[in-house]
């Protein structure tokens, strides 16, 4: 396991490590991220689209009223939404394992509401708003294929 915290001080350098996370992802990622209505959840995931090239027609927004949403891109994204969700029930109903244990990088926002669902081995991210503009960005990777890649290349 290996642990950064960072700190950003826009909306944009928070989406701009959500681009440098998306530029090294890979088929088969899953991000797991954690933090309170408005700390930046969705505005690091749409850093992580555009450094997974989707394309703007699919930009990703909030997805609030459903669980997943998935867009092309050079590897799809499966953006889901976890955020009224609170037993592995309502996610087995929409399949969530083809999702993310298929071919594309998955990124869950509230994902220690359905703990039971995140693999052991992930990149989980947890936000604090520390500032009206400032953001602590916890990044953990827990296993030889996050570690390797997220904390040689990069960090
Ligand atoms: P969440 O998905 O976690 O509920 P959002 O990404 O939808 O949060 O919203 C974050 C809000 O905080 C946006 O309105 C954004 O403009 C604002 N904000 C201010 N500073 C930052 C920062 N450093 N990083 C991310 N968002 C920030
Ligand atoms: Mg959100």
């Amino acid at each position: 396991m290996k642990k950064i915290t960072i700190r950003t001080h826009s909306p944009e350098e928070t989406r701009g490590l959500g681009i440098t996370i998306g530029r090294m992802s890979q088929l088969g990622d899953v991000i797991a991220l954690d933090g309170d209505l408005g700390a930046g959840k969705t505005c690091l995931i749409q850093g992580l689209a555009e450094g997974l090239e989707v394309s703007k027609e699919s930009y990703v927004r909030s997805p609030t009223f459903s669980i997943l949403n998935v867009h092309e891109g050079r590897i799809p994204l499966y953006h889901f939404d976890l955020y009224r969700l609170s037993d592995l029930d309502e996610l087995e109903e929409i399949g969530y394992r083809e999702y993310i244990y298929g071919e594309g990088v998955s990124a869950l926002e509230w994902a220690s509401n359905v703990e039971e669902a995140i693999p052991a081995e992930c990149l989980r991210i947890v936000i604090k708003r520390t500032g009206e503009e400032e953001r602590e960005i916890e990044i953990t990777a827990t296993g030889k294929r996050y570690e390797g890649r997220f904390f040689k290349e990069w960090l």
